[in-house]
C-alpha cells in the first residue's frame, strides 16, 4: 500500500467544517461519505460546500447537470 498522505492534505482541503477530526485525511473522509452515498466536500463548489450538503443531489445542482 502507498504512503499515507494525511498529514500533507490538509493543504489542498476545502472543508469548511472545521471541527470534523477527518479534514485533511482524505482516506477517512471518502470512506465516510461514501457509507452514506454522499461526496467530499473537495467536489463542491465553495459556495455548495458551505451548505454542509453532500448529497448527490447537491452535487447535481451544484454542477448544473439539472
Ligand atoms: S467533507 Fe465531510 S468528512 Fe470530509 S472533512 Fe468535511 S465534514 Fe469531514
Amino acid at each position: 500500500m502507498s504512503e499515507c498522505l494525511a498529514p500533507k492534505s490538509l493543504a489542498h482541503c476545502n472543508c469548511t467544517y472545521t471541527a470534523c477530526d477527518k479534514r485533511g485525511n482524505c482516506c477517512k473522509c471518502v470512506a465516510f461519505h461514501k457509507d452514506r452515498g454522499e461526496f467530499p466536500a473537495c467536489f463542491f463548489s465553495a459556495a455548495a460546500e458551505r451548505t454542509y450538503d453532500r448529497s448527490l443531489a447537491c452535487l447535481v445542482r451544484d454542477r448544473g447537470v439539472l
